[in-house]
C-alpha cells in the first residue's frame, strides 16, 4: 500500500499558497482499472493529480466537486478527472491503449495528449452554482497547461509540476506533484528566486522516486520558509452505485427498456461505469422491475 496524501501550506509570510501531494497509489489504481499504456498512464495520472491539487486550492466545502477536462487532439482522446477537497478522485481516458515514441528516454505525454485543443476546469459549488473556465492547450504536458489556465483564467501567477514514473511491466513506481499560487505583494526578486529554484530542482517524478515527501518538496521550493497548515489522505474513489445505474436505465423510458429486454442475448444486461470500470448486472426480472417502476 502507498501512503498517498496532500499537504496545504503557505510560504513567504502568507504571500504564497502551496500544495503538494504523493499519489502513487491513486495513479496505480487508475492504471489497473483502465489498463492504460505508459504515456497515457502519465497523462491520466497528471490530469488526476491536477484535479486533486486544484480542488485543494479552490474548493471550500466537502460536497463541492472540480473537474479537469483535457482535449488536446492527440491519440489518447479526452482525459477527464473529477476530484473533491476530501482528496477523492476518479478519472478516465478516451483511448487507454495508445503510444507515442519516447522523447529523450522519457514518456511522451504531449505526444498522446496533443497540443491542438483546450483544457477546461469546471467547479461545481453546489446549489446549481457552476463555474467553467477554459484555455487553449500550450504544451500538452498538462502541468504547464494547468499553470497557464491559473495565470490566464484566474489571474493568479502559478507554478504546477507533476510527474508519473512507469516501470517496464506497466505498473506505476511513483507519482506526485505540486501547485503554488503567488498572491499580490510578492516582490520581483522573490519571484525570480522561486523561478530559479523550480528550474534547478529535479523533475517532480525524480523527487518522488527519491523519496522526497510533499513537505520536503515545498521546503525545497521555498527555501525553508514554509508553514504546513493541513494534510489529508488522497485516494481513488468512484461514487457510482447500482441505484444510480438503475435510475439511469429507468430514465431511458419504457419503450427502450422493453427493447433491451427483448434483444438482450446475454443472461443479464450489463452496464459499466466508465470512470471505474465496475460492471453492474441486471437480470431480466430486475429489468422488468425497473420497467414496471418506470411506467
Ligand atoms: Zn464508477
Amino acid at each position: 500500500m502507498h501512503t498517498d496524501y496532500m499537504v496545504r501550506a503557505t510560504a513567504l509570510d502568507g504571500r504564497v499558497r502551496a500544495f503538494a501531494l504523493h499519489a502513487t497509489g491513486v495513479v496505480s489504481e487508475l492504471q489497473r482499472r483502465h489498463d492504460t499504456h505508459p504515456a497515457v498512464t502519465a497523462a491520466l495520472g497528471r490530469t488526476a493529480m491536477g484535479a486533486l491539487l486544484l480542488a485543494a486550492a479552490s474548493l471550500k466545502e466537502d460536497d463541492q466537486v472540480l473537474t479537469v477536462e483535457v482535449r488536446g487532439g492527440g491519440p489518447a482522446g479526452r482525459l477527464l478527472a473529477t476530484a473533491n477537497a476530501r482528496g477523492q478522485v476518479r478519472a478516465l481516458a478516451g483511448n487507454p491503449h495508445v503510444h507515442a515514441p519516447s522523447r529523450d528516454g522519457k514518456l511522451n505525454v504531449a505526444g498522446v495528449v496533443g497540443t491542438e485543443g483546450y483544457l477546461a476546469v469546471t467547479r461545481d459549488l453546489g446549489m446549481r452554482e457552476t463555474y467553467r473556465g477554459m484555455v487553449e492547450m500550450r504544451s500538452g504536458e498538462i502541468g504547464e497547461d494547468l499553470a497557464y489556465y491559473l495565470a490566464k483564467s484566474e489571474q493568479t501567477p502559478s507554478g504546477v509540476g507533476m510527474g508519473v514514473f512507469v516501470l517496464p511491466d506497466l505498473s506505476v513506481e511513483a507519482a506526485g506533484g505540486y501547485l503554488f499560487q503567488l498572491l499580490p505583494g510578492v516582490p520581483d526578486d522573490e519571484i525570480a528566486a522561486i523561478e530559479e529554484r523550480v528550474r534547478s530542482l529535479p523533475h517532480p517524478t525524480e523527487l518522488v522516486r527519491l523519496g522526497v515527501t510533499p513537505e520536503d518538496l515545498l521546503h525545497r521550493l521555498f527555501a525553508g520558509e514554509v508553514e504546513i497548515t493541513d494534510s489529508y489522505p488522497v485516494a481513488f474513489h468512484c461514487p457510482c452505485t447500482r441505484e444510480r445505474f438503475e435510475a439511469g436505465i429507468a430514465s431511458l423510458g419504457a419503450t427502450e427498456i422493453e427493447r433491451i429486454i427483448e434483444e438482450e442475448q446475454a443472461p443479464y444486461t450489463e452496464v459499466v461505469c466508465h470512470f471505474c470500470n465496475q460492471a453492474y448486472h441486471f437480470s431480466p426480472d430486475q429489468m422488468r422491475g425497473i420497467l414496471d417502476a418506470a411506467r
